[in-house]
């Protein structure tokens, strides 16, 4: 009955107009004419004005938020909050909040679709590397246990390569357990005040052998400081520039180029940047790189043999310091990342460093 709004004016309207000629006729010596037309415009108005309020303030409102709430059952999301105007009635109000929530489960349901692609590449991902090294070393091994045993180089070289399959699945394993224990939070940090310049002419150290199979120079920048200090997990820290250095040296052609780290003094932190002049990142690449087995080009990267866990390891680290890291990179110029620490004192190190030992 009251399923439209002309209905419920109509209703209404001579509802009032009846009340109206009721109490016209209360009153002696009014004519019947004027309470007739007193009755009649009693009515029209009384309808207007109810028809009008239903339509544009009720009506129009309740089919909105029907309609919205249509569009989120049929999860048809693709409205802005904008479509339901201003809020200058509570039924304007209501409507604008159930588009908000429809606005902020559309996010969700994105978020939720985003992660499960996300957890199918990774399960995809971590099955092709694990596989891939595994079927390698069982290869090697079945050979020789099919004969190839009783030759002594042919012996030696295949358990070499299985011996380097196997250290290439566990390097995965281990790199997987980090990224997991990052993202559980189930690491700890254990931060401390200590040289940053000497901790990367450690990463130096560490990489020089191979960084001199391919001619590479590493090397501070000029004017580098060496009285240098940050307050971070030095262990983490280490993993970080052994990373990034590694990549470095990786994603360099063979020559006689320089990789070349600097130690930047800035307000509160030190800005810490490893340049190379390699291959480069191509733009579309750059915002990717960090994700989880991500790799420009699989096949320049297997050839170095990565796995594309380096630079999700070193975005988690640095996240758990609540740092970024950032990349400038040209393809065929060369990459430089970049990342900051918060500024150490070089008395607590000292202090550290007396009462570790
Ligand atoms: P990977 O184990 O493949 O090196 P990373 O996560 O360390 O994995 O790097 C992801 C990808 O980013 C690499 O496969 C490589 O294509 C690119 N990349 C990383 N560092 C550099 C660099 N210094 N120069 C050029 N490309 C780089």
């Amino acid at each position: 009955m009251f399923s439209s709004s002309r209905a419920v004016a109509v209703l209404l309207g001579i509802s009032i107009s009846f009340i109206t000629i009721a109490f016209l006729s209360l009153f002696e010596g009014v004519p019947v004419a004027a309470i007739i037309v007193t009755g009649i415009i009693s009515f029209s108005v009384a309808y207007l004005l109810i028809y009008l309020t239903y339509r544009y303030f009720i009506f129009n409102e309740i089919t909105r938020i029907n309609q919205l709430l249509k569009k989120i059952t049929d999860e048809d999301l693709k409205f802005t909050i904008e479509d339901v105007g201003k809020p200058n009635n509570p039924i304007k109000k209501l409507s604008k909040e159930i588009s908000r929530y429809a606005k902020v489960k559309e996010e969700e349901i994105k978020e939720l679709r985003k992660m499960e692609v996300f957890r199918k590449e990774f399960l995809a991902d971590v099955s092709h590397e694990l596989k891939t090294p595994l079927f390698a070393a069982q290869g090697f091994i079945h050979t020789l246990l099919d004969g190839a045993i009783s030759d002594k180089n042919v012996r030696n070289r295949f358990l070499k390569k299985a011996g380097k399959s196997l250290s290439r699945l566990d390097k995965l394993v281990q790199d997987l357990l980090v990224i997991s224990q990052m993202e559980t939070g189930t690491i700890k940090m254990y931060y401390s005040h200590f040289n940053i310049y000497d901790l990367v002419q450690e990463a130096f150290d560490q990489l020089e052998d191979k960084a001199d199979k391919k001619s590479l120079k590493l090397c501070f920048s000029n004017n580098c400081p060496t009285n240098i200090y940050v307050y971070a997990d030095k262990q983490k820290i280490f993993q970080v520039l052994l990373n990034l250095i590694l990549n470095a040296i990786n994603y360099t052609k063979e020559s006689k180029s320089t990789i070349t780290v600097n130690l930047i003094e800035q307000k509160g932190s030190i800005l810490i940047t490893v340049k190379d002049n390699g291959l480069g990142i191509p733009k579309e690449d750059i915002s990717r790189i960090f994700e989880r087995f991500y790799r420009v080009d699989k096949s320049r990267a297997k050839d170095r043999g990565g796995i594309g866990l380096g630079l999700a390891i070193v975005k988690h680290i640095l996240e758990a310091h609540h740092q970024k890291i950032t990349v400038e990179s040209k393809v065929g110029v060369g990459s430089v990342f970049s990342f900051s620490l918060q500024k150490g004192i070089k008395e607590k190190a000292f202090v550290e460093e007396h009462t570790d030992h």
